[in-house]
């Protein structure tokens, strides 16, 4: 039996091919998070997919956020299954049971908590070693502490909570638990590509919250030489639960391995990132059954990267899938029967184009669009994000460095296309951990600015400096695109409203008429800058500045980012 988790940011993740993508992932259960589906969005290519049985859960909300799903190969269909870890959301017909106890927490508590689409649960039959056991997968996307909201550090704690309640309470029913999915906290220092970054990293409620809820894994194997003796004692001493992470039971002291990394910043190429993305299972069921269990930083298509786990049972199907099964939705039931549905060559194109328009880029944007944009447009994705027709790509070839990659204007025209490859750049800059603002490179911002430059609305308008060439698409949306488009070059019109836009439709002309400024170089690598706007609001709102075209990695790696940081002279 062999299972994965992933969080996709975003279904498109997987393109226009959703078989071949978990084909290629090879598991019997596929678990993926931030799929960005709700109820509205979700279709049948998504829904039914051949040789697979789905489950998913929904933010009940706002379209397009957050979000899990859990793949099921026919041959592992479960015999229960359920959406969201307080029951509130089953009609128990089929359901898996055993919710914990909810004393602590409100009815209203517990309605919000699930209230995000963030848990799915699945029960499955295994054969171990000729004995019929359960095992129940809780497939979950864990709430990132927005550092701006501090509400949403407590809803994280009391979403922790409630997981633990409902884990351990399946778990003493007897059935073994795994949980997997974005856990949205790095465990230890290991974990993380700096923690001397983080103040306090140990008193991180988050990670209190995980050394309660694991178990080292190795403190019975009286034997076991692998580790050094004083590894040994720290974490027997402050793992108390029954839960063990099943990566770092196979992988003791392995350093660098991450499975987030910021995609603006281009940390993955320096590897600078968390591993926040786990398997755990309880204690014996990691030790008796468990084989294997790894990363797959090769896998590229979303700022996380998948893991898996290979266990020796194996699985039992059941013959009916239960109620929550996506194909019995009204709106595909029956309509899965028919082979033409899986034969009908689908327009890759507006396949695309449509998943464009409805599905917006992240969590983090969503939020920020919300405040910024009423309508809502869609955002284009970069097209590193997705993965092609042939889903899972090796990490053949490095990938361009980010904010770098555009090439240079032939035309006029070319000024008026949106700068695609930046926008995927943008994601999630915190997504580097759930508290983390680190950006230690570029103290001339506050945190909470930079994180905001980098974090979400940035895309908007962002400019790019790229050595001879200048990119100033005013807006990266379809709206704005669609703007430009129709009123063509009529100045009035091209200069926005906001001062934001009126910089950067001044930048423009002025590199229309009289070529783009040249950028600073950097003072270490003496490389051409990258141009960035401050997006907060502020004083500093709209201002622009340069800093190192660089990915963003340790302080101590000079491949990475250096520590230039200048303001656009506003004078010129
Ligand atoms: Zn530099």
């Amino acid at each position: 039996m062999e299972i994965v988790t992933w969080n996709i940011n975003g279904i498109r993740t997987f393109g226009g091919g959703i078989k071949n993508a978990l084909d290629s992932l090879g598991a019997d259960i596929i678990c993926v998070q931030e799929t960005k589906v709700t109820r509205d969005l979700l279709d049948e290519r998504t829904a039914v997919v051949e040789g697979y049985n789905s489950y998913f859960s929904y933010s009940r909300g706002r379209s397009g956020y957050s979000g899990v799903a859990t793949y099921c190969k026919d041959s592992a269909t479960p015999f229960a299954a359920e959406e969201g870890l307080t029951g509130l959301l089953t009609n128990h017909e089929g359901a898996v049971g055993c919710y914990g106890d909810h004393t602590e927490f409100s009815s209203e508590e517990l309605q919000l908590l699930d209230s995000e689409g963030r848990a799915v649960i699945t029960q499955h039959r295994i054969m171990c070693q000729d004995k019929e056991q359960t095992v129940t997968v809780i497939n979950v996307y864990c709430p990132r502490a927005d550092p701006e909201k501090p509400e949403r550090k407590q809803f994280k704690l009391q979403f922790y909570k409630l997981l633990q309640s409902r884990a351990e309470s399946v778990l003493k029913d007897g059935s073994h638990v795994i949980v997997l999915g974005d856990v949205n906290t790095s465990h230890r220092p290991i974990d993380h590509c700096d923690p001397s970054d983080n103040d306090d990293f140990s008193e991180n409620p988050g990670r209190k919250w995980l050394n309660g809820f694991l178990h080292s894994g190795r403190e019975e194997e009286d034997d076991d030489d692998d580790e050094p003796d004083e590894e040994s004692e720290v974490t027997d001493t402050i793992h108390s639960g029954i839960f063990v992470d099943t990566f770092r039971f196979f992988h003791p002291t392995r350093t660098n391995a991450f499975t987030c990394w910021s995609t603006l910043t281009g940390a993955r190429q320096t590897n600078y990132g968390t591993r926040i993305d786990y398997i755990l299972a309880d204690c014996q069921l990691a030790k008796e059954q468990f084989v294997a269990a790894d990363i797959m930083p090769e896998v590229e298509g979303s700022d996380h990267c998948p893991v898996w786990g290979k266990l020796s049972c194996s699985l039992l199907p059941s013959s009916k899938a239960p109620p929550l099964c996506t194909r019995y939705l009204p709106q595909f039931a029956g309509k899965q029967q028919k082979l033409s549905r899986f034969l009908v060559k689908v327009d890759q194109k507006s396949v695309q184009s449509e998943q464009k328009e409805v599905l917006p880029a992240s969590q983090e944007e969503e939020e920020r669009r919300e405040n910024l944009n009423p309508h809502g447009a869609g955002n284009v994705p970069g097209k590193k994000r997705l993965l092609t027709s042939h889903s899972v790509v090796p990490k053949g070839k490095k990938p361009k460095t980010g904010n770098t990659s555009s090439k240079p204007q032939g035309s006029l025209l070319s000024f008026f296309k949106p700068k695609q490859a930046n926008v995927g750049q943008c994601e999630k800059e915190t997504g580097l951990d759930e508290d983390a603002s680190s950006h230690s490179s570029q103290k001339a911002l506050s945190a909470g600015e930079m994180s905001s430059v980098t974090d979400t609305g940035n895309r908007d308008t962002e400019l790019v400096l790229d050595g001879s060439s200048q990119l100033c698409s005013g807006s990266t949306t379809a709206e704005t695109d669609k703007r430009v488009k129709t009123k063509h070059l009529s100045s009035q019109s091209a200069v926005g409203h906001s001062e934001a836009k009126k910089g950067a439709s001044l930048v423009f002309w002025k590199s229309v008429l009289h070529g783009p400024p040249p950028p600073p170089s950097c003072k270490v690598h003496g490389e051409p800058c990258v141009l960035r706007t401050v997006k907060k609001e502020g004083p500093n709102m709209g201002k622009q500045f340069f800093v190192c075209a660089r990915p963003q990695g340790h302080a101590s790696n000079p491949e990475a980012r250096c520590n230039f940081f200048a303001w656009v002279d506003k004078g010129k």
